[in-house]
């Protein structure tokens, strides 16, 4: 009897010391993990084990972790030896702790009172929920606008930019066309046009005021006054002559006194740098309505416009069976003279004299009434056309440059704005020739010279076609 209890007692023994022994362990570490968005899960390590053996390879896990979203996730890890399972769990939390970004694209640190400061441009970007630009407030407090905006986890960026207010801001007001126009009596007068703006208030032409009434049945000078109010409630005022004249008296009866050389259909070879030098030494300004011709002549028409010359347009092909067999041909030709001024002057031209002035009549030839639609047109697209009161005739009547001479200085006047043609076309030596005396005789007689500009008395024939 005592003998069977010993031997129990020793099997007990035994078998508990091998369940001793035997026992599975499962330790995991951190048990409860954070981790940031889009960062990568990693298993921190897990441990199953007895007193005699290591048994990872035993151990099952189970559970998903996606840490491109965010939330709270399991990791189970199962294991079952002989009789005796074991079960651990790992919680995961993934979370964005990342602030979104706020980009602001404009670069401007003066604003208007007006500017609608959500359209100034700006961008929100979250790392976890993309663009977020619609959730940003933006406010304006003192001389700050604040822009704020927070991600779907509450994390929440404040971007502040100083900026100032424009307060003087002026409108800008300008006439297109002439400042003075002169018409015969009879004939169609409209207004060329104008644009306003304003810093902060854009485009503001269709705010313009305009008074002032033209009676193109009477003879008499007529102001037209252009105003407009801003935002700022500052004004700007412009004015407009219109001159309404009789047929037989236009550019005689007024004007400004001043002597106007023009030299059409140059450059040339042979006389433009002669006269350019001419001009030079005497200090008299004038005006070249340039052609197309050899780029290599292209150095004169520079010379022209460095040296204080108005350099104006007088088509590219000079060739009347073209230009006025169509307006589109007409502008087609304009065109190209006129980017070729640009681009050697830099400066954009709108001053223009028809071949053969706005009263020729060969155009009837080619097309019945362009004259008419043309002079109406180039006003409308911008541009002005000049005529002359005085014709030197160095392209047809005169012989010899005593005749030049005598042609343009029998018809100076003090009481009109005398606008001369002359010719800097090849061989013209009867103009070159001239030309000092000429200067001299105005000089002599109180005479000062000018270039043509948008602002000189727009002297125009009668259109014939
Ligand atoms: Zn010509």
């Amino acid at each position: 009897m005592k003998k069977n209890v010993i031997i129990i007692s020793i099997i007990s023994f035994l078998i508990f010391f091998l369940i001793f022994l035997l026992y599975p362990r499962l330790d995991i570490k951190n048990k409860n993990m954070i981790i940031s968005v889009n960062e990568e899960y990693k298993d921190p390590g897990y441990d199953l084990h007895n007193l005699l053996f290591k048994l990872n390879n035993k151990v099952k896990v189970n559970g998903n972790v996606d840490t491109k979203k965010l939330g709270n996730y399991k990791v189970y890890y199962t294991s079952r030896i002989l009789f005796i399972s074991i079960k651990k769990v790992r919680n995961i939390k993934v979370v964005d702790n990342e602030q979104p970004k706020i980009e602001l694209n404009y670069d401007i640190d003066k604003i208007c009172k007006n500017t609608d400061i959500k359209k100034l441009e700006y961008k929100a970007f979250d790392n976890y929920d993309g663009d977020i630009t619609e959730k940003v407030k933006v406010e304006l407090i003192e001389n700050k606008l604040v822009y704020t905006v927070s991600d779907s986890s509450s994390n929440k960026t404040i971007l502040t930019k100083k900026v100032e207010f424009i307060t003087d801001n002026s409108p800008i007001l300008n006439l297109k066309g002439s400042e003075v126009i002169y018409l015969y009596k009879g004939s169609n007068y409209k207004d060329p046009g104008y644009i306003a703006s304003d810093e902060c208030d854009g485009d503001i032409t269709n705010k313009v005021n305009i008074e002032g009434n033209v009676n193109i049945n009477r003879i008499g000078t007529y102001k037209i006054t252009y105003s407009v109010i801003n935002s700022n409630n500052k004004e700007i005022r412009k004015e407009r002559k219109v001159v309404i004249l009789d047929r037989k008296n236009i550019g005689s009866n007024i004007g400004n006194g001043k002597i106007y050389l023009t030299f059409d259909d140059g450059p040339s070879t042979t006389i433009t740098s002669k006269l350019l030098d001419i001009l030079k030494e005497e200090n008299v300004k004038a005006t070249f309505f340039v052609t197309n011709k050899s780029n290599t002549l292209n150095y004169l028409i520079k010379r022209e416009y460095d040296e204080g010359h108005t350099v104006g347009l007088h088509t590219a092909s000079h060739d009347y069976k073209k230009i006025y067999s169509s307006s589109e041909s007409y502008f087609n030709d304009l065109n190209i003279i006129e980017n070729k001024v640009k681009n050697i002057t830099g400066k954009d031209s709108k001053i223009i004299r028809f071949p053969g002035g706005s009263s020729n009549t060969i155009s009837k030839k080619y097309q019945k009434g362009i004259m008419t639609y043309l002079t109406n047109e180039v006003i409308n697209r911008g541009y002005i056309y000049f005529d002359w009161n005085i014709s030197s005739g160095d392209a047809g009547g005169a012989k010899n440059s005593n005749d030049v001479y005598y042609n343009v200085t029998s018809k100076l006047s003090k009481d009109k704005t005398n606008i001369i043609l002359m010719h800097d076309f090849e061989n013209n030596y009867k103009t070159l020739n001239a030309i000092r005396d000429i200067i001299k005789y105005g000089k002599d007689n109180g005479y000062t010279f000018d270039v043509i500009t948008k602002d000189t008395p727009q002297i125009v024939h009668h259109v014939n076609n």
